[in-house]
């Protein structure tokens, strides 16, 4: 148990990204100090929007510059700090070239940069960590190994590796390390947020991060003949930033957290747009026949081992934990999905037909 100083500066890294940001905000909103990092301070465009949300919120924003890659980068920005948020990690899936060098390097020798910073920086006393459902389920054959076939937080990923679901597996490696480490000292603790996958409205016109890309996609006719029928856990932004910050200033948190609302496919989000926007996107209208997705399947960044095990599948994800622990209360899919699109029409990023 760890009582967190709330008037310490809090460090969230990789402050330019979609989640980091959220989480930025609301830690000023609340009227916290936040330290963050960004990979070149010279890159301002990549966070001109913090400091803008800086400008009008409570608390005070300092930005440093910091690398996964690079060994005691982040000491500066940690220093004074009792609470630090380790968001900052490759999240692509899609246009992999060479997966140790652009995902699971990063994932892995930046979480143990920033562990190996928390062991030298005497103030830290909580860490959390963003993990992801990829850390517990690669695909259905982690599912069907689950006790009743339920995904909970004591469910690892076994399944992916550096060939099938590599971003899963730097994940999962990423998760490992940061619990091997925080095992070895007892001056600070260890709390992951695993969110499953992250919708909702973004704070920047950035579209990179797949979040943002995906629901593009459902917008711009690459479905056009057909969505794949994968169910995904889904949670909203707002709510990812929330569990991290619960986690970080409840005292008892403890372990993983599945930070995860509803269960639902390309179809079922399709459906929620169509709903409100009618034919005006070309949005899916029906599900891609299983050989067409497994015919095209390396194209889409995924294996046809993959397409097999997964396509047509079911999930079942326990939140229950981050409900009971955390005091999560999950904002509905239709409300997450609307705001986003919203957020990318009054940014240009989607336009009609
Ligand atoms: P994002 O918008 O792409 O943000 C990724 C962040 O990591 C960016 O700030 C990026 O910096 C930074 N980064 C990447 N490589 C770096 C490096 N070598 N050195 C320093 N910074 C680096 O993605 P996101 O969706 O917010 O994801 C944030 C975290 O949540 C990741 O750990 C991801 O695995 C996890 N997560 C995401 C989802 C989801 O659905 N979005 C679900 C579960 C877990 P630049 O701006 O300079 O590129």
């Amino acid at each position: 148990m760890k009582i967190i100083d709330k008037t310490k500066p809090v460090l969230v890294t990789g402050g330019s990204g979609y989640i980091a940001s959220w989480v930025i905000k609301q830690l000023l909103d609340e009227g916290h100090t936040v330290h963050t990092t960004v990979r070149n301070i010279n890159d301002e465009k990549k966070y001109q929007h913090l400091l803008d949300i800086s400008k009008k919120a409570n608390g005070v924003l300092e930005v440093f510059e910091a690398d996964l890659m690079k060994e005691g980068s982040f000491d500066k920005a940690m220093q004074n700090c009792d609470l630090v948020m380790h968001t900052a990690s490759p999240f692509f899936i899609q246009g992999i070239k060479d997966a140790q060098k652009e995902l699971i390097e990063p994932a892995k020798k930046g979480t143990r940069n920033v562990l190996e910073s928390a062991n030298r920086t005497a103030s830290v006393k909580r860490v959390i960590v963003t993990s992801s459902v990829a850390a517990i389920y690669g695909d259905n054959a982690d599912v069907k190994k689950a006790p009743n076939g339920i995904l909970t937080e004591s469910v690892w990923n076994t399944t992916s590796n550096i060939k099938n679901q590599p971003y899963s597996y730097s994940k999962t490696l990423a998760e490992k390390e940061a619990w091997e480490i925080q095992e070895k000292q007892d001056r600070w603790d260890l709390v992951t947020i695993n969110p499953g996958f992250v919708l909702g409205p973004s704070l920047t016109k950035r579209t990179d991060s797949t979040s943002i890309s995906t629901v593009i996609q459902l917008a711009d006719g690459t479905f056009k003949s057909g969505a794949p029928e994968l169910w995904f856990g889904i949670v909203d932004v707002r709510d990812v930033a929330k569990a991290h910050i619960k986690a970080g200033f409840t005292p008892e948190a403890k372990g993983r957290y599945i930070t995860c609302n509803e269960t639902a496919t390309f179809m079922d989000m399709a459906n929620i747009l169509k709903a409100q926007y009618g034919t005006k996107y070309p949005f899916p209208k029906r599900k891609a026949p299983k050989f067409l997705m497994w015919l095209v399947a390396p194209q889409a960044g995924l294996t046809r081992k993959f397409v097999c095990k997964n396509v047509g599948m079911p999930i079942n994800i326990d939140n229950s934990k981050s409900k009971s622990e955390l005091d999560m209360k999950y904002i509905p899919l239709k409300q997450t999905l609307l705001d986003q699109f919203q957020q990318l029409l009054d940014d240009h990023l989607v336009t009609s037909n």
